[in-house]
This record gives structure tokens, sequence and C-alpha cells, in this order.
């Protein structure tokens, strides 16, 4: 049985107050906040063995090399990856996705070859691929949004049929919540002779994700958001995929043999982590992943469900309120996008914070989706993760209701 009261327990900061009032978080899908054993972790590193890896062999230094390693041991396991050298430490899912940009499209792709992304992509999904496109004369297709948020996939056979090399879509919105069929797009895009590259950056945290299973060449997925500290993250990358990359960043560490005219690369995972990396916060990330692992992934996505489920219920006595996102909650992670009648989304974050209720107000790094597809300028956005309550839940909708009490029906419209 889930006993969110024991994981709350497990996070110092869940006990603080905002404004005079219980802090309730409900920000997870920018990030979450970190267990004790993952605080824990950091201290121990800097108190007891901080030295570089890769490098010494003096004690310290062997004891951060061996952390630094069983920390890439764990997030394999956790994703499933064939072997620890197929997880690369980055900063956050964007230099992940940039890397497979700078390391694998620079590499691959040729005038007339064809990217295929989603409507529903994060910018960091979006961006690195107009300019791949843009410096190799690839072209940039998008796959639809329907009208039940859902990806369309009708389009796909045929995006897929002329020289698609690679395939990049998110596993989960971080607007919509829509959880997309990762698996199906993979083995279309595997008979097209395409690569596919999963942003996890919204799936990772929130339930079970299995490369091996998924059949995908990268995962890119980051620390911060999966109870691990800011300034970690990972690229899985497949054995047939890394072998097509080239090195992302060049110096130190990548290399095998340096002459003054030329240079060798050392082998994966080493070939792409130039320089002195992340030791500190990846070892904590390996302590988030143990965290994780022991609540077990299927028991969070069933809480988040179960949220999700609850929170919409509630959504529907606020009349005024329209939410984005699939009615399905089997495909839905626990994201909810809202407007409120007239109420402009940061002013409900702002009336909402007062009630230390911390939600998100904006495009949410996905403009052309808020505002092309769902046709408006930001919309507020509430998102659980597993130490999150129906308390919290009962307190989102009373402070919206005293925001909709203080702008009055003056402002406060049904959105055509
Ligand atoms: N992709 C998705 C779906 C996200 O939600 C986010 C962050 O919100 C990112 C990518 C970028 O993550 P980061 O800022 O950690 O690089």
């Amino acid at each position: 049985m889930y006993d969110v009261e024991r994981v709350r327990a497990d996070f110092p900061i869940l006990s603080r107050e905002v404004n005079g009032v219980p802090l309730v978080y409900l920000d997870n899908a920018a990030t979450s906040q970190k267990p004790a054993p993952v605080i824990a972790a950091l201290v121990d590193y800097y108190e007891r063995h901080n030295a570089n890896v890769h490098r010494g062999a003096h004690a310290l230094a062997v004891e951060a090399t061996t952390a630094y390693e069983e920390a890439r041991a764990k997030v394999a396991a956790f994703i499933n990856a064939p072997s620890p050298e197929n997880v690369i430490f980055v900063r956050n899912t964007t230099e992940a996705i940039n890397l497979v940009a700078g390391a694998w499209a620079a590499e691959r792709l040729r005038p007339g070859d064809r990217i295929v992304s989603t409507e529903i992509e994060h910018h960091s999904n979006l961006v690195p691929w107009q300019h791949a496109a843009r410096t190799s004369g690839a072209e940039l297709r998008l796959l639809a949004m329907a009208d039940d948020y859902t990806l369309d996939l009708s389009d796909l056979d045929a995006l897929l049929s002329a020289n698609a090399r690679l395939v990049a879509l998110t596993h989960s919105s971080n607007v919509l919540g829509t959880i997309t069929p990762v698996k199906a797009i993979t083995d279309a895009a595997r008979r097209a002779g395409a690569r596919v590259l999963v942003d996890g950056a919204q799936s990772v945290p929130h339930l079970p994700v299995d490369v091996q299973d998924i059949g995908c060449d990268f995962l890119a997925f980051s620390g911060h958001k999966m109870l691990g500290p800011m300034g970690v993250g990972a690229l899985y990358v497949s054995p047939d995929a890394m072998e097509e990359m080239g090195p992302f960043l060049r110096g130190g560490e990548m290399v095998l043999e340096v002459t003054y005219a030329d240079a060798s690369w050392a082998p994966p995972p080493m070939k792409f982590e130039a320089g002195t990396p992340n030791v500190a916060d990846a070892i904590a990330l390996g302590a988030a992943v143990d965290y994780l692992g022991a609540l077990g992934m299927a028991n969070v996505r069933e809480h988040e469900i179960a949220l999700t489920a609850y929170a919409l219920e509630r959504f529907r006595e606020l009349e005024e309120a329209e939410t984005y996102g699939p009615a399905d909650l089997s495909i839905r992670g626990g994201v909810v996008s809202f407007s409120l009648g007239g109420v402009h989304p940061h002013d409900i974050s702002q009336a909402l914070d007062s009630c230390g209720v911390a939600i998100r107000a904006g495009h949410h790094c996905a403009m052309p989706l808020v505002r092309s597809r769902l046709n408006v300028p930001a919309t507020a956005r509430a998102s659980f993760y597993l130490y999150n309550t129906e308390a919290e839940v009962d307190a989102l909708v009373s402070a919206l209701k005293r925001t909709l009490e203080y702008f009055g029906d003056a402002d406060v419209r049904k959105p055509r």
C-alpha cells in the first residue's frame, strides 16, 4: 500500500510554510523536490569523498570514481539499458538532445533527409531540430495534435516514407500530460529505417520506462525532475546509434591518444563526457534512482493517476475552468493545464501563491503548442508528483475559488 504521508516525511521542504501557510507544491513538471537521502548523498560526497574522477590513483579519487560509475550503473538499470556504457551523464534533457543534434545529426543528416517531430514538443525537442534541419539541408516535419490532445498518427507512415532519418518525440507532454505511443511509433520508424529520440523529461520521473522494450535509440531526461539535483541528467544511446556518433565536446578525458597534430577518442561513454563531470550530482541522482526504485515506479504512476482523476473531478466544480489534456487517464501524466475564464494565468499563479499553492503559468516552453494549437497566450498548470495528496488538490481548488471571487464576474468569462 502506497503511504503518501510516509513519503512526504522524507522531503524536508514539504514541511515549510509560504506566506504564513503550509506549502502546497504543485509545480513538479518544472522541477521536483528532493528527499533526505538525495540531500545526504550530496553532503556525504563533499564531506568525505570529493576528488576528480577517472584520473587519480589516491583513495579519494578511487572512491569518487567508483561512486560515479555506480551511479551510472543505477541509472542504466532504472531504464533497463543494456549496459552502463549506454548512459552518458549530461546537465539536463536540453543538453542531452543537443548532444544528439551535435554528435549524431550533424554527422548523419544530408540535404533531402527528413526529421519528424510533433506539435506537442517542449522547445528543447524542437529548437535543436529546427537548427539541425537548417544546417544540414534536411526537412523538419511535424506530427499533428488531434482534437483529443493525443498525437494524430494518421500521417505517420506518409511522414516516414520519404527519407526520414530521425523521429524526435516526447514521451509525455509537459503541457497536456499526453503520454505518447512511443513503442508503436518506434516500430514504425524502425521499419522506415529512422532512428528515434524520446524526450523522457516528463516520463522517466513518473512511470516505468524500459528503453529495450520501447526500442528507441536515444532517451533524454533530467535528474532534477526525478528527485535528483539540478545540473545532472542522462542520455541513453542504443549500441547501434552509439557507433554512428562522433564526439560532441572535445578536450580532456574524452581522448585515447593525443599528439600535437591529432587525437583519437576514448570508448563511450567517456567519449561524450569531456572535462570534469558533475560528480556529486550524478552520485545524488543515483540516490534518487534508489529512492524511486524502492517506491516502485508502477506505484508512483498509480498514485499520480488517482490524484489526477481526483483533481479533474474537483475541477468540474469550477464552471469557468477549461482543462487541456486527454480524458483517458491511462495515457495522461499528472499534469493539469487550465484556463480560468478571463483571469490571466499569471494572476492565477500569484493569487494561488498567496494561499501557499505553487503552480506554473505561461507557455511552459511550448510556445507553438500553447499559442497555435490551444489558441491561448498562456495556461496555468498544476503538476503532481509522488508526494502530493488529495488534501493538496483540495487546497488548489479552494484557492482557485477564492481567486475567482477576488477577480469578480467582470473579469471572468468562459473562454471562447
Ligand atoms: N522536455 C520536456 C517535456 C520538459 O518538460 C522539459 C522541462 O520542463 C524539458 C524537455 C527540458 O528539461 P531541462 O530544462 O531539464 O533541460
